[in-house]
Formats: C-alpha cells, sequence, structure tokens
C-alpha cells in the first residue's frame, strides 16, 4: 500500500479525479480514499494544515491502512531565488523552524531524541530524478522548513532561510519526516511553489494554489506509476 498525502482538499482533488473509481472510508474525522493505480494499491487523503493534523493522518496511514510508503503532494513557498511559481522542488531534508527552545543553549528545531534535520528516502528521491529527466523537467532538492505559520513577510522569510539553509517553507513536512522516520516508512515529499513567502503571499497563493497544486499531484501520480 502506497500513501499519498497532502494538506489541503485542493492538493489531492487533481489525485482523485486521475484515479477516478476509489472507495471512501471515513475515520478520526477524515476521510481517506483507497484505488488502483497500475499495480499498485494506494491510500489518498488530505491531512487539513499544520503540523498535527499531518502528523495524525501520517500515522493513520501507516497504522491503520497499512502504507509502506509515503508520497506528500503539494504548495509551498519560496526560500530560494531561482524557485519560482510553478517550480517543482523534493525535499532533501526537513525541518520545524517553529520548534524553538533555544533559552537553553540549544539550536532552532532541536528538542531531545530527535535530529534537527529529518533526511528523505533516498531511492524516492533517485527515482523523481529518473521521472522528471524524462519528462523534461526541472527537478531541483533542497531543504524544506516547516512551521505552524503561513509565512508572508519579509523578515521571518529571510530568518529561516539564513538559519536553515532553506530552499522552500510550509506547514505539514516536517511533521510527516518525523511520523515516517520513527515508523521507519520510506517518505517523499514534493512541493510546487505557490508563491514567494514574502509580502503579498497570500494574494499569490488564492491566485496559484490550484494550478501548483495541480503541477505536484502530476508529477506524484508519475512517480507511482513508476514504482
Ligand atoms: N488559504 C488557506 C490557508 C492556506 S495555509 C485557508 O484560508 O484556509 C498555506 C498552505 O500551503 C499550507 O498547507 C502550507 O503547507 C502551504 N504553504 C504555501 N505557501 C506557504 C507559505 N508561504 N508559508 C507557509 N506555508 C505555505
Amino acid at each position: 500500500m502506497i500513501a499519498i498525502l497532502g494538506a489541503m482538499q485542493e492538493e489531492i482533488t487533481p489525485i482523485l479525479q486521475m484515479i477516478g473509481e476509489y472507495e471512501t472510508t471515513e475515520f478520526a474525522n477524515n476521510k481517506f480514499y483507497t484505488a488502483k493505480i497500475g499495480n499498485n494499491y494506494v491510500v489518498v487523503a488530505y491531512s487539513k494544515i499544520g503540523k498535527v493534523n499531518s502528523a495524525l493522518t501520517t500515522s493513520i496511514l501507516v497504522q491503520k491502512f497499512g502504507a509502506k510508503k509515503l508520497l506528500f503532494t503539494g504548495v509551498a513557498g519560496s526560500l530560494n531565488e531561482n524557485l519560482h511559481i510553478g517550480d517543482i522542488l523534493y525535499a532533501t531534508s526537513l525541518v520545524q523552524h517553529d520548534l524553538d527552545i533555544t533559552a537553553f543553549g540549544h539550536p532552532h528545531g532541536f528538542v531531545p531524541g530527535i535530529e534537527i534535520f529529518s533526511r528523505t528516502d533516498q531511492s524516492l528521491n533517485e527515482l523523481a530524478q529518473k521521472v522528471a529527466q524524462k519528462q523534461g523537467i526541472k527537478l531541483i532538492g533542497g531543504v524544506i522548513a516547516t512551521g505552524d505559520q503561513f509565512v508572508c513577510d519579509k523578515n521571518k522569510k529571510e530568518w529561516i532561510k539564513n538559519t536553515f539553509n532553506a530552499d522552500a517553507v510550509e506547514m505539514e513536512g516536517g511533521s510527516v519526516a518525523q511520523v515516517c522516520t520513527q515508523l521507519n516508512v520510506p517518505f517523499f515529499m514534493l512541493r510546487a511553489i505557490s508563491d514567494e513567502a514574502g509580502g503579498g503571499a497570500d494574494v499569490d497563493f488564492d491566485e496559484f494554489l490550484n494550478s501548483s497544486a495541480n503541477i505536484s499531484a502530476k508529477f506524484v501520480i508519475e512517480m507511482v506509476k513508476a514504482l
């Protein structure tokens, strides 16, 4: 079973449209859609926004639906001047930018018992590179920073970028990564850029959510077909 996860309805609607027929299971105040893509059984869901929702849903996908791999599809704000609206990137590692016990002398993003940066699965990342090459799509890997905030402020953006050497910012990846790491499930994290996380990011987000969500979803479907 392969899990395909998004945060918002808009991020999985293109997936469900491409699948066409699926079964719906309700659990924990959410809906989970199961179907077959090629030879693979898949379970698709959107978690709702933020770290708690995405951690809960990831745990359910693994423990209740038996997901053996997880692919995330969604949108993010760019922190990298070479990443523009509509471009895609995958996470090589993820960090929680709002995790802060620096008062005790620890670095940003650290609490005892975890690594600051969670690494994604190397073989899924390599598969993504192959799929991108085949389709002539430009795909880069980078650090994705996660926090329970929509970043639409130049100073906040610069701080996250400089503190973690991050390329994109969003609100779910870091928590999905931690759950998958603890449960030993290989995971892949793809994001299409919807905005540039500075002033006006909210306006860009509203304008580009659907088109960017579509770009990311299409790519993830191609990856599932290639698995
Ligand atoms: N418009 C929505 C809220 C969107 S929050 C509403 O009113 O309900 C932004 C979502 O897109 C999150 O799921 C997050 O992961 C991603 N995202 C895109 N750009 C972002 C940014 N600049 N900062 C943080 N998250 C961002």
